[in-house]
This record gives structure tokens, sequence and C-alpha cells, in this order.
């Protein structure tokens, strides 16, 4: 832990003035997503002068089983995976106490770079603090800070921003979730994006032993200042969609959240309502990603 936290402040200093970055679903107009203008260099292992001098960029020595020890499936149930990306950010805060509160569990996925600031590095050790959170990959750099065709058409970049996230944070699975691209690889199982890049940068993240979860139903904020959509929409949303056999893997439904959704109160209250909604249906279970079955054969 005292090195994580040699880790953090040393990435808390690099990143002081440089923003914070997430996906690439809001407008160009967003002033929560800062991207820096400078174009940033890939990771190498030659970096700036006084940059990350102590972050280990090979994860060999992970002590993480390649194939994961899953919970066996009730097939006679339907399965939720709650997932949130791009944290630490405002909103975990609350995410994390909803989480709690209701008992449910979670995944997060998380950005190593966002854990900039004292206070969001907290949000993120009270994430690794709670039993009902799995905490995961969501890259280090979130594609190179959102430049994602030049990011994904370098998947030796790709693996290594992943295996440096792994680094710092000691996830305890290998499960993780692509910035900007709903790309699946789970055993034989898969399904691709839009691009070759992304496509190609998966197939060598999974010959590396990682597992990439997509998702199938995004709850997703398209402006600031909108409204989050109703909870109750969403549920209903989640419910057609097992039913009519529309997710990636029949009775399993993985929907993707932001953490900066859950930023105010009455947003925060919105994510309880769903969760209490998914918890009166006795047909559903809530599980984390690491959970969701793999076909190994
Ligand atoms: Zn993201």
């Amino acid at each position: 832990m005292k090195r994580l936290y040699k880790t953090l402040k040393i990435t808390a200093f690099s990143f002081l003035f440089q923003g914070i970055i997430g996906c690439d679903y809001f407008p160009e107009n967003s002033i929560e997503r800062v991207i820096p203008t400078k174009i940033s260099s890939p990771i190498t292992k030659s970096k700036p002068e006084g940059q990350h001098t102590d972050i280990p960029l090979d994860s060999n020595e992970l002590k993480v089983d390649s194939i994961p020890h899953q919970l066996p499936i009730d097939s006679t149930k339907n399965y939720v995976y709650l997932t949130f990306d791009d944290g630490p950010f405002k909103g975990s805060e609350k995410i994390n106490k909803i989480i709690k509160e209701e008992q449910v569990k979670a995944t997060v996925f998380i950005v190593g770079m966002n854990a900039y600031t004292q206070t969001l590095q907290k949000y993120l050790k009270d994430y690794e603090e709670n039993d009902l959170i799995e905490v995961s990959n969501h890259t280090y750099s979130h594609a190179n800070r959102n430049r994602f065709k030049s990011y994904y058409d370098q998947p030796e970049f790709v693996l290594r921003d992943v295996k440096r996230n792994d680094s710092i944070y000691r996830f305890k699975n290998r499960f993780v979730r692509l910035p900007g691209r709903n790309v699946w690889r789970l055993g034989k199982d898969f399904k691709n994006d839009h691009d070759l890049g992304s496509r190609l940068s998966s197939d060598f993240l999974a010959k590396n032993q990682y597992y990439i979860l997509g998702w199938d139903y995004e709850w997703n904020k398209t402006h600031k200042n909108h409204p989050l959509k109703n909870p109750q929409d969403i549920y209903n949303g989640i419910i057609k969609r097992l039913e009519n056999k529309e997710t990636f893997k029949e009775k399993h439904l993985v929907i993707l959240m932001h953490d900066d959704m859950f930023d105010n109160h009455e947003d925060a209250e919105q994510l309880r309502r769903l969760i209490r909604l998914i918890k009166n249906n006795k047909n559903i279970i809530l599980e984390t990603a690491s959970n969701y079955p793999i076909s190994l054969s």
C-alpha cells in the first residue's frame, strides 16, 4: 500500500496540470473532459525526466490467475453486471456509498492516470476496500487521452498501457474494458467494433491472457445539463434486451455507466432507484465482471 501511494504521488504530480480524461461520448464542448493539445508520445520505457521513474512496465510478476475462478451460474436466472467506467472521478464517492448501502455487487473500470489528486486517490482506495466492488482495468491513459485511432493502431502500445495500469494498481483479475470501443474477448467468444485497430489490439491482449468485457446497454448522459434518463426506462430496457435475447450472451446483460454521471445527489439517487428495481426482480442476480461466463473450449 505504501508503494501504491508513492506511485500515486508521482502520478499526481505528473498529471496535476493535464486535466482528466474519459470516454468519447461527451460532446466536444464539454468542460468535463480537458484533453491537452500537446501530442503525447507513446508510453515507452524511456520516459521524460522526473516522470514515472518508479512505475514498472512489466506485469509478469502479477500474482493473478489467467483463468479466473468463477462462481457457478444458475441457468434459471438472468444476470446483470453493473459496470462504471473512468473512475476515480467525480461521482465515485456516491457510487461507492450506494453500492454499500444497497449491498449489491458492481465493477468499476479504472483509468490509472485519473487518480491525480488526493481526493481521487481516496475514491480509488474506497473502491478497493469495498468488498462488493470489483476493481478492473480501463487502461492507464484512456487510449492515450482519447486518441483512439492512433492508439488502437499500435497493439503493443495498448498492451503496455494495460500492463502499466496493472502494475500500479495490482488488479485482482485480468478483465479489461477498452476505452471507446465495444469489444469482447472471452475465451472463444468474441465481438468486434468497427475498426481494424481495436480488433488487432484486442486479439493481442487476449493472447496475453486478458479478457475484454464490452457492454450490452448504456445508461448515458448526453450533455452535462440534461437530466439522466428515468431509471424505470433503463430498467425496462434491461428487461426487454434480456427477453428478446439482445445481449452478447443469452441471460447475461452488461450495463455501462460512467462515474461522473452520479456526481450530484439527485443523479446518485437515480442510480439507487435503478438498483432497487433490479433487486426487486427475483429472477435477476447482480454479479461482478470476472464472473461473466467465459467459453474456454
Ligand atoms: Zn472510458
